[in-house]
């Protein structure tokens, strides 16, 4: 299938070709034509299967039609459960309609940074994607309003289901009209997202993309044996003999994260780490630098690590193992990302074998592990 039977327009087709989006991904295949269609929607569909896409095209496509932009009620709200998914989200939608006849302003709102930037950057907005809190700071205060928001998307709605989120969402849902088009999209399916699915959406369209093995098979996985001590200096060069040039390190704390930081810069490879100590504006400033290819490594922990989305990142080295298998596949799944195919290469020390075998077993997958004891690793 292509993108032309979808029912986009030639402009915004230009703009798929421009991004060398060959062929619309399954999630786009479905939900493209039915939110053109005004239809709701509900879609079972993970980080990484095109779904921002799947909903922007079609919303953008919908907005070239308008002609009037009000100055504080935003046609459209995409609710996003964190700050870097917002501004991801904001960002795609930017992104995708650049070039075409009516830009659309995309404005990202979310808490965690002073609130004055973000109130001045509302006026005229056409797509305003929000976390919860930093959205009723500003309904409350009057400075936005949502009684003509006509499209209603809620992104990784299944991370907005805990308590603080719900009482939230319910103040949001109270402002929204209750004509309106919704699209909800989750990575699950669970009685909880039901509950949303009876609430909100009006005989929608369903579409369930059911994660393949095939993911995982886009990635070449690799490990290394390695001592405790030689970690640090074979981590260096790895990335030195291999050339790597844009690698992610995860590490399992904020602290060892920092001291590989400061090791790889001692011998002059440029690295940051991407924790949840930092500032909000320090952590979007990193982001940019390091998708930018301005910084080489970035060494994140887990929790900082969700919803880090960089086209076609190749490499991912496992510095130390995370303690469940869900969350090995989680981060190897950072590369090889979209159909790209990624390297990802783990560092197992003599104590980490059993619960290596472990997480092979859970997988599915062997992998194969090459010994190190006869590298050289001085100068590293
Ligand atoms: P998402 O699931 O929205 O986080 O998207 C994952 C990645 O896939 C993003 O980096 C998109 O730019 C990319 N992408 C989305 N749709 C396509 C497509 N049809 N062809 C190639 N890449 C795509």
């Amino acid at each position: 299938m292509s993108f032309a039977t979808l029912g986009l327009s030639i402009p915004l087709l230009s703009t798929i070709t421009r991004k060398n989006y060959t062929h619309p991904y399954p999630v786009q295949e479905q939900a493209i034509p039915a939110i053109l269609a005004g239809k709701d929607v509900l879609g079972v569909s993970k980080t990484g299967s095109g779904k921002t896409a799947s909903y922007a095209l079609p919303i953008i496509e919908r907005f070239q039609q308008r002609t009037e932009r009000s100055e504080r009620f935003p046609p459209a709200l995409v609710l996003v459960p964190t700050r870097e998914l917002a501004i991801q989200v904001a960002e795609v939608f930017t992104d995708l309609s650049e070039h075409l006849p009516q830009q659309i302003k995309a404005s990202a709102v979310y808490g965690g940074v002073s609130i004055n930037p973000q109130m001045k950057n509302l006026r005229h907005t056409d797509v305003l994607v929000a976390t919860p809190g930093r959205l009723l700071d500003l309904v409350e205060s009057k400075t936005l309003h949502l009684n003509k928001v006509e499209i209603l998307v809620l992104d990784e709605a299944d991370k907005m289901l805990n308590k603080d989120f719900r009482e939230e969402m319910d103040k949001i849902l109270a402002q929204l009209p209750v004509r309106r088009q919704t699209i909800l999209f989750s990575a699950t399916l669970n009685p909880d997202i039901k509950w949303l699915q009876e609430h909100l959406l009006f005989e929608p369209v369903t579409i369930e993309i059911k994660e393949t093995e095939d993911a995982i098979d886009t990635i070449e996985q690799t490990a290394y044996h390695v001592s405790m001590e030689r970690k640090g200096p074979f981590l260096r060069y790895l990335i030195k003999e291999q050339n790597i040039q844009q690698v992610l390190v995860f590490a399992s704390s904020t602290r060892t994260a920092d001291n590989i930081v400061a090791k790889l810069n001692k011998n002059g490879i440029q690295a940051a780490a991407f924790h949840g100590d930092m500032g909000q504006n320090t952590r979007i400033d990193i982001l940019h630098q390091f998708k930018s290819g301005k910084i080489r490594v970035l060494v994140a922990s887990d929790l900082a690590a969700r919803g880090i989305d960089i086209v076609e990142l190749p490499v991912v080295i496992n510095y130390e193992l995370p303690r469940s298998p869900k969350d090995y596949i989680h981060r190897i799944g950072r590369t090889g990302r979209a159909g790209a195919m990624g390297k990802a290469i783990t560092l197992v020390t003599p104590e980490d074998d059993h619960h290596f075998g472990i997480i092979q077993k859970k997988m599915g997958r062997k992998v194969a592990i090459t010994e190190t004891d006869t590298v050289n690793l001085q100068g590293y």
